[in-house]
């Protein structure tokens, strides 16, 4: 702490920026921040942890279309700073935020089941083979509803992403004809074409038939 500061608890980012000097980082803390997914699963704990009860407001505020007006702000610090390390604006805060409730939500109403393959691994509270994935994807939209979200598995978010599978107005799996694939242990991915995509329990968190034709025409890769 800058002498000046001695005593004083700092209540803002801004203030504690001014009141401190420096900081050592554990050494343990430091290795695992070089690495993104681990401060993926701490930005996570520490919203989870932070934000406990208003967990459940949550699910009702991811269901509801936001205001553009919100997203444009978001666009606009996104744009001045695409780098969240650098420049922790509350806009990109927020974003990050709302990120990280949109992905344990949606990873919750999937119940941590990948949506394709149906697999489900989980370890400990908050490490799970499965992520809330956007459907039209969030840098593009920002759109962060649990309609635009769908629950995959490592392997099949990276396929969904680069179009590989997409899904009907049925939510039927259509699985590109030039995938060449060898999976001895597994089902392959072409076998899944024309089954129906897992989805959540209650119909109101599917994802929005709307989204899915968007990602047909756009992303799929037939
Ligand atoms: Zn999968």
């Amino acid at each position: 702490m800058k002498p000046e500061f001695k005593g004083l608890q700092p209540k803002t980012t801004n203030k504690l920026k001014e009141a401190v000097e420096y900081a050592y980082l554990d050494n343990e803390l430091f290795i695992f921040l070089q690495d993104e997914s681990s401060r993926q699963e701490l930005i996570d704990s520490l919203v989870t942890t932070f934000f406990q009860e208003q967990q459940d407001d949550f699910e009702d505020i991811l269901q509801i279309n936001q205001s553009f007006q919100e997203y444009d702000l978001i666009t606009e610090k996104l744009a001045a700073s695409t780098n969240l390390d650098s420049n922790p604006k509350w806009g990109i805060r927020k974003a990050v935020i709302r990120n990280t409730f949109f992905r344990k939500t949606i990873v919750r109403v999937y119940d941590s089941q990948c949506a394709f393959c149906g697999i489900r691994v989980t370890k400990a509270v908050n490490q799970n083979i499965v992520d809330g994935a956007h459907i039209k994807p969030f840098a593009q939209f920002y759109d962060s509803r649990i309609h635009n979200g769908i629950a995959l598995c490592k392997n099949h978010h990276w396929a969904f992403d680069r179009g590989w599978f997409t899904a009907d107005e049925q939510y039927k799996i259509i699985v590109s004809r030039e995938l060449e694939e060898i999976s001895p242990y597994s089902k392959p991915m072409k076998d899944f074409h024309g089954e129906r995509l897992l989805l959540p329990n209650k119909e109101q968190y599917f994802p929005e038939v709307e989204a899915l034709e968007w990602h047909r025409q756009n992303i799929f890769q037939g």
